[in-house]
């Protein structure tokens, strides 16, 4: 059952209520929502619930229909985000994990492990015990290859899993590894899920051959009733008729399962197709299904594999897997795990920098739930957000010290460049690039609760968001007023404090859900093709950490060049003569110099060497040239 607390309850009050649930053998669990704070009781319940309703302190209590608890999104509304090591699993982020089906030997799972980091894996995955069809089948070299699993993890920064198969083996794994496997083969080895469960570690649940959606939930409740509440679930594709492939990968119960459970889910494309050349579009296709993440199996000598060779894709092909991937992120509004992202968190390993990280704060211009913020959440977690009114205000913030970065747009596809943004960039010469993100503008006809289509009299939002949903207003509000307000979110903001249900706004679902407002429609922009891209921001003091565990392949510049003929030309040779691609050339006015521009470029670099060396070359055909930040590419 679901105990839901009164919000003025007293601490004493809370342990009554649980020692009562104790005494009755119920386990457990204190959820603090965004609104609510509710104990999970779950267990052989003797109890009356209205004994427990009755209590001080207690709001409501709920009972939960589904046989699974613990895992229910009844219990938890808010999505679970598993931390293994560093990388944070669920919500908004895909997270690649990818490595060879067995641990073969130490010289193999080090290579493996290189190529997959700098491919943008940032969990390593590696069989030391294998559950083989065949007893005669490799079986894995036991704990020798978690001692080289482990090795490669440290050695290239990345937390490690691997499967556990037997109870006897969980305290020793322990030791060694991040986070604990569960095979499709033993989904249903509750002793085995007992002992993992207890450990209160991280634990990925493959999906059994035959298993029900049911059953999977089934297995994670064991796990959690025995005590981890990090589980994340694994479609890797079932056992059915069809033999054309290994077993058949079920998509749809990604969809299924997050509707079900707060806990994330991610796909296995390897083991669901059993074949190489389906692993990429079967891994887009559980990515876009919803999947906070995918394992994959890569070996750099598959046609040697001892095990799932045939299914192991080559490295250039996990290579562009991640790179398609990080594409198809914003489309289904996420961002793809990558280390940067961890860094700021990755400090959290740590307890000083624990509190170096919760002290951390992100400047963005915009109120509370607007498409910034969105931007922020994709690059940081539990950090405090700092709105500004202007983007002038957020750059203050950032240069002064009271926000470490700033998440400020420079780009969308539809309006252009935010000319603002860049020319502020060039007027604080200690605060530098350090990162970029890109967020899908999806934009919602948000009302007060309970408002209909046909009471909706007058629209407001910022003029973008009116005019990039002019088709949907002129074909469903003919004769709705429209009216151009300062901010999106700050649009949603102004009619709930109105409460006026003849009112709606244009804003991104985070307004709606910051202030509790309904969804009427939803992504009613005219071109559903609405990115914006935004840069993060810092003081130059803060960027070294950033920049080495982000390996930049971008810079961006401004310069000018001489008032003669043949002068842009002559800079860009040096940008052709060393290869640099450039993404972007702008002009921007040259405030107080009036009909003089200076050059604003993004261009592609493939090292920081490399680009010094044509940077030193371009002062001498350019003037007033500077560095803004090396970053790495999010598009
Ligand atoms: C594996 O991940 O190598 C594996 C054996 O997977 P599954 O349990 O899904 O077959
Ligand atoms: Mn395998």
């Amino acid at each position: 059952m679901i105990i839901v607390l009164k919000q003025d309850i007293t601490p004493k009050q809370k342990e009554d209520i649980k020692g009562l649930l104790k005494e009755n053998g119920l386990i457990i669990k204190e959820i603090k929502g965004k609104e609510d704070t509710v104990l999970g009781a779950v267990g052989v319940n003797r109890m009356d619930p209205r004994q427990i309703e009755l209590m001080d302190g207690v709001a409501s209590v709920v009972p939960i229909s589904k046989p699974y608890k613990l895992a229910s999104r009844e219990l938890k509304k808010e999505d679970t985000i598993v931390t293994v090591g560093g990388v944070k699993i669920g919500g908004n982020r895909v997270v690649m994990m990818a490595g060879p089906c067995a641990v073969e030997s130490e010289r193999q799972i080090m290579e493996i492990a290189r190529i997959v980091r700098d491919a943008g894996a940032v969990i390593l995955r590696g069989g030391a015990f294998k559950p083989r069809t065949s007893p005669y089948s490799f079986q894995g070299l036991g704990e020798e290859g978690l001692k080289y699993l482990r090795k490669a993890g440290d050695e290239y920064g990345m937390p490690v899993t691997t499967e556990v198969v037997s109870p006897r083996d969980v305290e020793m794994m322990a030791g060694y590894i991040d986070m604990f496997q569960i095979g499709a083969r033993n989904m249903q080895n509750f002793e085995l899920l007992k002992e993992v469960g207890k450990t209160g570690m991280p634990v990925l649940l493959k999906r059994g051959l035959s298993a029900t959606i049911e059953e999977w939930l089934m297995a994670a409740e064991y796990l959690m009733a025995n005590g981890t509440d990090q589980v994340v679930l694994c479609e890797r594709g079932i056992r059915t008729y069809e033999r054309a492939t290994r077993n058949t990968l079920d998509c749809s119960a990604i969809p299924v399962v997050q509707k079900l459970t707060h806990l994330p889910v991610i796909g296995d494309p390897s083991h669901a197709t059993g074949m190489r050349d389906l692993v990429s579009p079967m891994g887009l296709a559980l990515v876009a299904a919803g999947a906070s993440g995918l394992i994959v199996e890569v070996h750099n000598h598959p046609e040697k594999a001892l095990s799932d060779g045939p299914q192991s894709l080559l490295p250039e092909q996990f290579e562009k897997l991640v790179r398609d991937v990080q594409a198809l992120c914003p489309v289904v509004g996420k961002s793809l795990e990558s280390v940067p992202r961890i860094m700021p968190k990755g400090m959290s390993a740590d307890s000083s920098e624990q509190a170096a990280a919760e002290e951390m704060v992100v400047a963005f211009q915009g109120e509370r739930g607007a498409y910034s913020e969105l931007a922020v959440r994709n690059v940081f977690d539990d950090v405090k957000v700092l709105p500004c009114k202007t983007f002038h205000d957020a750059f203050e913030a950032v240069n002064r010290g009271s926000a470490k970065y700033g998440v400020l747009p420079i780009e969308n596809t539809l309006g252009g460049t935010i000319g603002d943004n860049i020319d502020l960039l060039t007027r604080y010469p200690n605060i530098t690039i350090v990162g970029e993100v890109q967020v899908r503008i999806i934009h919602n006809l948000i009302v007060n609760p309970g408002t209909r289509m046909e009471d909706v009299r007058t629209v407001y939002s910022h003029p973008q968001g009116l005019a990039q949903c002019k088709e949907f207003l002129e074909k469903e509000l003919p004769d709705a007023k429209i009216v151009p307000f300062f901010d999106t979110a700050g649009s949603v903001e102004y009619i709930r404090q109105l409460g006026d249900k003849s009112l709606a706004a244009i804003a991104g679902t985070p307004a709606a859900t910051y202030y509790g407002m309904d969804i009427l429609r939803e992504s009613i922009e005219t071109n559903p093709r609405n990115y914006t891209r935004f840069f993060v921001l810092t003081r130059e003091e803060n960027a070294p950490v950033f920049r080495s565990a982000n390996k930049p392949d971008r810079a961006a510049i401004s310069f000018s060049v001489a008032d003669r003929a043949g002068s842009l030309f002559d800079a860009l040779e040096i940008l052709r003569q060393y290869g640099l691609n450039m993404k972007k050339l702008e002009s921007r006015p040259i405030a107080g110099r009036p009909w003089e521009f200076f050059f604003f470029a993004e261009l592609d670099i493939p090292d920081i060497p490399t680009f010094e060396e044509a940077f030193a070359l371009l002062r001498e055909r350019t003037s007033g040239l500077k560095l803004l930040g090396y970053y790495k590419s999010a598009h």
